[in-house]
């Protein structure tokens, strides 16, 4: 496994090596605010299991990452934001804007989100 992966902050995260505030976990996902919020309600959700990004997945990821989804709309109605709509988010690799080289999906919500991204 590549160690930029596994020693990256969301892996040190995933491990439980630094203290996050719990949204939701279950065996495969953990979800936490990021640190930077974009809007009132800004989650990420990580697969335990160590993944660079979405593109990097293959065939035998597909479980958990459906199983990230479901991840993200469950942090969705939780955090108050499934009746007005949200924005899921995969950043991926340099121009995609990836800054942390571990999967994590964005839930944004809780104000009116512009299209396109800058
Ligand atoms: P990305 O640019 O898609 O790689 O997103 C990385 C995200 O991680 C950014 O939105 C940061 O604000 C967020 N972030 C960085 N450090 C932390 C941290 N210690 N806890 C929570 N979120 C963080």
């Amino acid at each position: 496994m590549d160690t930029e992966i596994t020693d990256s902050l969301f892996a040190r995260i995933a491990r439980g090596e630094i203290p996050v505030t719990v949204v939701y976990e279950d065996e495969h996902v953990l979800a936490f605010p990021d640190i930077s919020p974009q809007a009132p309600v800004h989650i990420l959700v990580i697969p335990k299991r160590p993944v660079r990004n979405v593109l990097t997945l293959s065939a035998a990821d597909g479980e958990m990452a459906g199983h990230l989804l479901l991840a993200c709309a469950e942090v969705a109605r939780r955090m108050g934001i499934e009746a007005d709509g949200c924005r899921v988010v995969l950043n991926a690799g340099k121009a995609g804007g990836q800054t942390v080289p571990y999967l994590h999906a964005h839930v944004l919500g809780g104000r009116d989100l512009a299209w396109p991204p800058g």
